[in-house]
């Protein structure tokens, strides 16, 4: 795909790139395509080939990973990393994490075999979005050499370890270590759909990921005393459904008195759990995101303090546990304010904000500075088939990935900021 031309036509041929992927699937009737699954041994056959009619040296590493691998104009010369996921959730959209490898394969490929002072490396990552084993970011561990014998020991439905899966594929787990990125690597850099409707409720194109929220996530059980719901008088109850719907209300008034604060109760459940019993037990579930760690280690004493007050009010008692505490992870600023430039160049407004799902370049930023440029997601869809891109935003994200590599490779300062061995 030669990009000299009308560069519409290349965002076209992205999107159908990426559509053709979709076809790729487990499922006859939708997109699913998790770790190492066949589809995926096509899914690669396909990408390599682009990448290797554009002059890069192709491999799958031993985590599944493809990897494609352009060099410089001199050597020895570090790399910058591009990329993003091959696998997909089932009944899937085309583009989560695909496009971010189909731009990167275009911005090789619109480099028409011309040499960059640093070579350019292209992930498809195997395993982010972690259906088959319920532990995602698989694939991108393996390059901070993370993905350890743990977590090669995991099994998924039927009973398969992640080993075995890596062996069925004709891979060989002993070389793992392998997969872990070179030590001269500059920096990675991620394109992916913004999975959110921000971009497009402010009418802008691009935007440009200031910081990956950190997330708490927590268990929380309400006891009070199951009863007769004709015979217990509403004064004499200890209904454990009402007052967990009480907090629930108040977790919603924190999240919207916070800026960027974002939480949610996704799952509740009541016991004994009939029309004519009032509720001894309920089990609520809490989310909680933001771009600050203490915003968010704050929000969740105070949410934690209002239930234990909700529920003394009412004679109850509650518990909760810690299921996940993550850090947020912040973007490189040298490169925030690089794409912030390559954006502008493209005559768009870049938007600084913050994502809320976690990604691969979370993983990658142990080792390496990183950064990501969102695009526009029609009806801030993703994760199902109707989840979509404008064609006109998939040319300026392409237009913004020329110019940013332009920057980057006129940049004296570029590796002096980024690059720590
Ligand atoms: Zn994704």
């Amino acid at each position: 795909m030669p990009v000299s031309g009308n560069i519409t036509t290349h965002a076209e041929e992205v999107i159908a790139r990426c559509r053709k992927l979709a076809g790729f699937s487990e499922d006859a009737a939708g997109t699913r395509r998790t770790f190492l699954s066949p589809p995926m041994r096509a899914c690669h056959a396909e990408v390599g080939a682009w990448l290797k009619a554009a002059g890069a040296e192709v491999r799958t590493d031993a985590a599944g990973n493809l990897r494609g691998f352009y060099s410089a104009a001199k050597s020895p010369a570090p790399t910058l990393l591009l990329g993003s996921h091959l696998d997909t959730v089932p009944n899937a959209g085309a583009y989560d994490g695909i496009l971010g490898v189909v731009l990167a394969v275009a911005l090789l490929e619109s480099l028409e075999g011309r040499k960059l002072p640093f070579g350019l490396e292209i992930a498809g990552f195997s395993e982010e979005e972690g259906v088959r084993f319920g532990t995602p970011f698989i694939g991108s561990r393996a390059l901070v050499g993370r993905l350890d014998e743990e977590l090669l020991n995991q099994r998924d439905a039927n009973g398969i370890s992640v080993r075995q899966v890596i062996q069925e594929f004709g891979l060989n787990p002993a070389e793992i270590p392998s997969a872990v990125l070179s030590g001269d690597m500059l920096a990675y850099l991620e394109f992916h759909i913004e999975q959110g409707p921000i971009l497009e409720s402010l009418n802008r194109p691009l935007g440009v990921v200031e910081a990956i929220a950190g997330q708490t996530r927590m268990a929380f059980t309400f006891t009070g005393r199951a009863n007769h719901a004709g015979t217990t008088p509403m004064h004499l109850r200890r209904d454990a459904i009402a007052a967990a719907a009480e907090w629930i209300l108040t977790v919603e008034r924190a999240a919207k008195g916070l800026p960027e604060l974002v939480a949610t109760v996704g799952k509740i459940e009541a016991k004994p759990g009939a029309t004519n019993v009032i509720a001894g037990e309920a089990q609520a579930t809490l989310d909680i995101r933001h771009k600050s760690d203490e915003v968010r280690a704050s929000a969740a004493t105070t949410l934690v303090r209002q239930a234990e007050e909700i529920a003394a009010q009412r004679g109850l008692s509650v518990r909760h546990s810690v299921l996940l505490n993550q850090k947020a992870v912040a973007m490189n600023p040298f490169l925030v304010d690089q794409i912030e430039r390559a954006i502008r160049k493209t005559g768009c407004d870049p938007h600084r904000m913050t994502s809320g799902a976690g990604h691969d370049a979370m993983i990658l930023a142990e080792k390496v500075p990183v950064a990501m440029i969102f695009l526009r997601s029609r009806g801030g869809i993703s994760h199902d088939p109707a989840e979509s891109v404008n064609v006109e935003d998939v040319a300026k994200a392409m237009e913004c990935g020329i110019q940013l590599l332009g920057q980057l490779a006129e940049s004296q300062e570029f590796v002096k900021r980024t690059y720590r061995a």
